[in-house]
């Protein structure tokens, strides 16, 4: 359990202090003229990038004040916002979008097995 606190101003509830969670990175985009519903709390970026590219990237969110509770877009249940879907998922859809990457991966080395068979002048299908 963390006890840090962060304040911000809003617009529609001025001055607030509310519980920051210990992964929180901060606040640095937040502006005094957001709604107190605007709040996101925001862990550090997992970046998926291959030579330079940045491909995709993932964090832990939780929107505390969220009035819309829609689970895979904004919630204050904290979930992981995977910004290639542009959804926010909870464990079990990471498991399971963690599996698709694997099994990505390995069709992946199944076609560089291909070619590597094609370019070493074997069966050329
Ligand atoms: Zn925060």
């Amino acid at each position: 359990m963390t006890n840090r606190t962060v304040t911000l101003a809003t617009l529609d509830h001025g001055e607030i202090t509310i519980p920051e969670p210990a992964w929180c990175i901060g606040h640095p985009n937040h502006r005094p003229d957001d709604h107190r519903a605007d709040i996101l709390h925001s862990g550090p970026d997992t970046v998926l990038a291959f030579r330079g590219r940045h491909i995709t990237d993932a964090s832990l969110v939780q929107s505390p004040f969220s009035t819309a509770e829609i689970p895979e877009l904004c919630s204050s249940t904290p979930g992981v916002s995977v910004s290639v879907l542009g959804l926010t998922l909870d464990p079990v859809g990471l498991y399971e979008l963690a599996a698709a990457l694997e099994t990505y991966a390995d069709q992946l080395r199944n076609l560089a097995d291909q070619l590597d068979t094609f370019l070493a002048g074997g069966d050329e299908r």
